[in-house]
C-alpha cells in the first residue's frame, strides 16, 4: 500500500467534498475514482478509507482530516490486519480474479468488526476479467449498511458500462503547475530541476518521486542516445536491444512514448522549449533530423499501443515487443506506416 500520511495539497478539494458527503450521509456505497497512471488515485483511496476507519472520525458528525496514527483502528491499518478493509488487488498475476471478489462478496455480508463501517478498495478495477467484474456487480446491485466499496481505475473506459454506472466517479487531475513545483521543492529539496522533473513525469508529481527511485531517468538517457544511434544509422536493431534490455518494459515503452511525442513536437516547432524532456534535447533533435514525422507518429502509436498491451497483459513478451518496435524503428518508415495501417 502507499504511503497514506503524506500531504497532498491537491487532494483537498476531492477530500473535502467526499467527506462532506459522508457526514450528510451521502457519501455513494459504490465509489470509482478515476486519474491517470501516477495521479494518487490508490494513495487518495487509502488516505480516505484510513480516515474513515479511524477512530476520530464520527459519521454524521465529523471526518478527521488527517488519520490520527494513534487509535486502534489506524494501528490495524498499518499494520494491514483492519478487519474492517479489504484490498483486492491482482495476486500472482495482473488480473483480479473471481475467487478474489467472491472473497469479497463473502466479506461484505459480514459485519462489521469495530465502527459499523467497512471499506474495499478494488485497484485496479480494469484488471477484473469479465467474470470477475459480473460477480461484483452483483455486489454493486445489493450496497449493505455501512459497506463502501471503492473502485480504482485509470483506464475506466474499459470497465464494464454497467459497473461504472453503478458507482459515482469522482476524478483525481492534475494539479495546478504552481502547486505540483511548490510540493516537489518540500518533498525534493536537495534538487534544484523541480520544473524539468514536472515536464518529465508529464505534470505527475508522484510519477516525479517514483520516477526518481527506479532508475527511470538514467533508463530514458540510454533509450534517447540508442534510439539516435538507430535512427541516423550508427548502431543496428539488434545491438541497441541488448543495451535497453535491463530496463522495465513498461519504462521502456512509456520512455519512447515521450520521446516521440517530443520528437513530434520538434518537428512542427523547431524549437526546444516546446518539448518535455529538455535535458535530451540533443537525442531528440537528432531522432528528427533523421527521421519523416509520419514514421515519429506511427513510433509513437506504436509504443502507445504496446505499453496498453503490456500494462493489461499478464506476461507480455518482452523480447518479442522489443525488437519488433526496435526492428521496425531501424528499417524505416513504409514497414512501420503498413504495420499499423496508417
Ligand atoms: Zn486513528
Amino acid at each position: 500500500m502507499p504511503n497514506s500520511d503524506f500531504s497532498y495539497p491537491w487532494f483537498a478539494s476531492l477530500q473535502a467534498q467526499l467527506d462532506g458527503q459522508y457526514v450528510a450521509d451521502k457519501l455513494p456505497h459504490a465509489i470509482l475514482l478515476t486519474g491517470e497512471t501516477y495521479s494518487g488515485k490508490l494513495v487518495f483511496a487509502t488516505q480516505l478509507t484510513k480516515r474513515l476507519l479511524c477512530d476520530e472520525t464520527k459519521a454524521l458528525t465529523t471526518v478527521t482530516p488527517v488519520a490520527c496514527n494513534q487509535c486502534a483502528s489506524c494501528h490495524l491499518f498499518e499494520a494491514g490486519t483492519h478487519p474492517d478493509f479489504a484490498h483486492v488487488t491482482p495476486q500472482d498475476s495482473k488480473q483480479i480474479k473471481i475467487d478474489q471478489v467472491r472473497g469479497l462478496i463473502a466479506w461484505v455480508a459480514t459485519t462489521s468488526q469495530r465502527n459499523g463501517l467497512k471499506i474495499a478498495i478494488v485497484d485496479p478495477a480494469e484488471q477484473m476479467n469479465h467474470q470477475s467484474a459480473n460477480a461484483l456487480l452483483k455486489c454493486l446491485e445489493e450496497p449493505s449498511g455501512n459497506t463502501f466499496i471503492m473502485l480504482v481505475s485509470s483506464r475506466s473506459g474499459s470497465l464494464l458500462p454497467t459497473i461504472r454506472s453503478r458507482c459515482q466517479q469522482y476524478a483525481i487531475g492534475l494539479p495546478e503547475r504552481s502547486q505540483a513545483l511548490q510540493w516537489l521543492q518540500t518533498a525534493l529539496p536537495d534538487r534544484d530541476d523541480h520544473a524539468l522533473l514536472l515536464d518529465i513525469a508529464g505534470g505527475l508529481p508522484l510519477a516525479v518521486t517514483m520516477q526518481l527511485n527506479d532508475g527511470y531517468l538514467a533508463a530514458r538517457r540510454v533509450v534517447a542516445e540508442q534510439l539516435a544511434k538507430l535512427c541516423s544509422n550508427q548502431t543496428t536493431a539488434l545491438k541497441s536491444v541488448a543495451e535497453v534490455q535491463k530496463i522495465e518494459i513498461e519504462d521502456f515503452l512509456d520512455i519512447c512514448q515521450s520521446i516521440f511525442s517530443d520528437a513530434v513536437k520538434y518537428d512542427a516547432t523547431k524549437d526546444t522549449n516546446a518539448i518535455k524532456n529538455k535535458d535530451i534535447a540533443d537525442s531528440i533533435v537528432q531522432i528528427q533530423n533523421h527521421t519523416e514525422v509520419d514514421f515519429l507518429l506511427a513510433a509513437y502509436k506504436r509504443s502507445c499501443s504496446d505499453l496498453r498491451i503490456v500494462r493489461s497483459t499478464s506476461n507480455p513478451n518482452k523480447q518479442q515487443l522489443l525488437e519488433a518496435l526496435w526492428i521496425d524503428l531501424r528499417s524505416g518508415n513504409p514497414h512501420v506506416i503498413s504495420h499499423f495501417g496508417l
